[in-house]
């Protein structure tokens, strides 16, 4: 799991009737390292936008089918095309087309013709507001005292990997963790010691987990673990690291250490048929809180059609 913000290629959409200059076009933007896809006109263009993910549009407004305005129109009505970056290509003489581009929607726009150095600085400025966008978009998502995504990042993350485990029917598992007796650090040690014991869990949990595990802080000392690709067996060998890495572990400073253990729920889709996300939470859940009325400092996993009734599974 990578906690740190891609840099991902851009991608533009070209939409232009005139094949020549589609082509022109894509060759200028793909020299400059951004991902191109073309559409002769709004049809095609929505098209497009239906299979890949598009960043800015680069849209001509004179084109058979489905003109400019148009695709505008349905760019900015559809939620999940909204924020593509829109530049609109229009005639020096157009006055009014502009004026009603930028009204429908359009971000902005160039007029033909134009030199490759004022569309590229124009395509510029319309990368700079995409990434700032994705950073805002990013920053939502993350939790500021432990940089561990958040949860509201969990719950976009749960419902993905929900849908893509049930489409692919591969596993998936996921553990719930809550720090024993956190009170009483905070009691002991401050609140600003009680803090640093949840940055210190959030490193372990970022550091020590795959590229494509999902560990993030659920609230107060509450983490889960989203685990795709992820069955029971693996999953309790993934809970029982994080448990034994967070029980050595030392906590506090050099003159007044401590540690600390945690206790995890566990479930998994390949030992139980689940129509909904928010069920495996409510079992990850219950198997929690049957490993702290069971004792603590331990792991309870969820089994199949015993809803309440979990095991034992920590080993020390
Ligand atoms: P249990 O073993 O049953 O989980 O007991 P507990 O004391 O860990 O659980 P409880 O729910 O009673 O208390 C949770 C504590 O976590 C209380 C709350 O002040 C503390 N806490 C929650 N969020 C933060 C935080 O951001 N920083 C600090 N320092 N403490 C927090
Ligand atoms: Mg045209
Ligand atoms: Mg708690
Ligand atoms: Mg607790």
């Amino acid at each position: 799991m990578e906690n740190t913000e891609s840099k991902s290629q851009l991608s533009i959409l070209i939409i232009e009737d005139h094949p020549d200059q589609r082509d022109l076009l894509a060759i200028v933007l793909q020299r400059e390292g951004y991902k191109v896809v073309t559409a002769a006109n709004g049809v095609e263009a929505l098209d497009k936008l239906e299979q890949e993910e598009v960043h800015i549009a680069l849209s001509d407004i004179m084109m058979p089918k489905m003109d400019g305005f148009e695709l505008i129109n349905r760019i900015r009505s559809n939620s999940a095309l909204r924020h593509i970056y829109i530049i609109l290509i229009t005639a020096r003489i157009q006055e009014g087309d502009r004026v009603r581009g930028l009204d429908l929607g359009a971000d902005d726009y160039i007029t033909k013709p134009f030199s490759f150095s004022e569309l590229l600085a124009r395509v510029r400025v319309g990368s700079r507001v995409v990434q700032y966008q994705q950073h805002l978009e990013y920053q939502t998502q993350i939790d500021s005292l432990t940089g561990l995504f958040n949860r509201r990042a969990f719950e976009k993350k749960i419902v993905e990997e929900f849908e893509r485990s049930k489409r692919y029917e591969h596993p998936l598992s996921v553990i719930m963790l809550d720090i024993d007796n956190f009170k009483k650090i905070n009691d002991t040690y401050g609140h600003h010691g009680g803090d640093a014991a949840l940055v210190k869990i959030s490193e372990i949990l970022r550091d020590k987990s795959r590229r494509s595990d999902f560990p993030s802080r659920f609230g107060g000392e509450e983490f889960v673990l989203v685990l795709p690709e992820t069955d029971q067996d693996s999953a309790i060998q993934v809970a029982r690291k994080f448990h034994e890495e967070i029980r050595t572990c030392t906590f506090g400073t050099a003159d007044k250490p401590f540690s600390l253990t945690v206790s995890m729920g566990l479930t998994s889709t390949n030992k139980k048929q689940y129509s909904d996300w928010r069920q495996m939470i409510d079992d990850a859940d219950s198997a929690l809180y049957q490993a702290k009325n069971s004792g603590k400092d331990r792991i309870e996993i969820c089994l199949p059609n015993e809803h309440h009734k979990v095991r034992h599974a920590a080993a020390h």
